[in-house]
């Protein structure tokens, strides 16, 4: 039994100097000394032997224990040093690497014009009011004086969802829920994405935006509506900008009117971007018709007032020089940082 014993010693010590991982290391851990294990195997065939060498025995199979478990404390620790080294030296950096750059992003460009728009407007007191993409179909026409055979309404020119349901294809409606949940005055401009059944190409493209404006008060005039769109076309293109108004149809406006400005490459004398015109259309505007505002819950005797809707991918075209609205879509960084 002693000679078994310094075997199992002998023999366990052997297999730990081959075992490289902490998985071998506990296979031979159960192997020796588990339940079914050699040395507690010995322990059980103590009760054959004599009642002096009970003890001497005992002893021995103690100490034999202690030894192999404290090897194999050692080897596990030798092993999860090595293996913390291993880590570190994979993880090493190398200092002399050249380092990541973080990518910045870059304001799109119909972002800064929008922005510069929207300042000039908050300037002059107005609000920013906001409303849904996906409109009803009242609040995008009917509200808005278009009759039934109008032809924006057509299911050709227009996104519908059902029947009541459509991609709003201008931000009007938004002004029709500002006068119908306020009451005036209203100083607004309503800025957002809007959606027609375009093709796409160089100046048209199924998804635009618009930023329109809305002003309702006691006595407010014609003269209203020319004095502040001129302050804006001033602003935004420069102080020498003068302002024409040309007759216009809208059914929601009454007058309506188109806005020219002056050609701000060539001041007036002619050129390519106003093509020899000397002037440039940038936005339709009007007084509000009776008929909206009655149906807005404002009464038209008492209240008057103005609104206009501009596109802003062609403003932003005109004062960026850009030649192809499909760039404002594409997300080319190559594009976007040059503005
Ligand atoms: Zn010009």
């Amino acid at each position: 039994m002693r000679e078994k014993l310094n075997e199992i010693l002998k023999s366990s010590k052997e297999e730990m100097v081959s075992g490289k991982s902490l998985q071998e290391l506990e296979q031979i851990r159960i192997k020796y000394l588990g339940k079914k294990g050699e040395l507690t195997q010995v322990l059980r065939g103590m009760g054959k032997l004599s009642k002096e060498e009970r003890p001497v025995i005992g002893k021995l199979a103690n100490e034999v224990r202690e030894e192999i478990e404290e090897a194999l404390k050692e080897k596990v620790t030798t092993i999860e040093e090595n293996e913390k080294l291993a880590r570190i030296e994979k993880e090493t950096i190398d200092v002399t690497m050249p380092g990541k750059v973080n990518k910045i992003g870059h304001r799109h460009p119909l972002t800064l014009v929008l922005d510069e728009i929207k300042s000039i407007f908050i300037g002059m007191g107005f609000k920013i009011a906001e409303g849904p993409e996906v409109e009803t179909v009242y609040h995008n026409f009917d509200a808005l004086n278009a009759p039934k055979d109008h032809p924006s309404r057509d299911l050709s020119d227009t996104f519908y969802i059902n029947e009541e349901i459509l991609l709003r294809t201008q931000t009007s409606p938004v002004q029709v829920r500002v006068m119908k949940n306020s009451k005036p005055p209203i100083r607004i401009i309503s800025p957002g994405r809007c959606y027609r059944s375009d093709e796409i190409d160089a100046t048209h493209s199924p998804m635009f935006h618009q930023v329109e404006g809305l002003v309702i008060g006691k006595d407010i005039s014609l003269a209203d509506l020319k004095g502040t769109l001129d302050v804006f076309a001033k602003r935004l293109f420069g102080t020498s900008t003068k302002t024409k108004f040309r007759p216009h149809y809208f059914p929601f406006t009454e007058p309506s009117a188109e806005m020219d400005v002056s050609c701000f490459k060539c001041g007036g004398s002619g050129c390519r971007m106003c093509k020899g015109s000397g002037w440039i259309e940038i936005l339709g505007c009007g007084m509000v018709h009776p008929n909206v505002l009655e149906e807005c819950g404002i009464d038209p005797e008492v209240y008057s007032g103005f609104a206009f809707g501009m596109g802003l991918d062609r403003i932003t075209m005109l004062k960026l020089e850009i030649d192809d609205i499909r760039l404002f879509f594409e997300n080319d960084m190559r594009f976007i940082e040059q503005f």
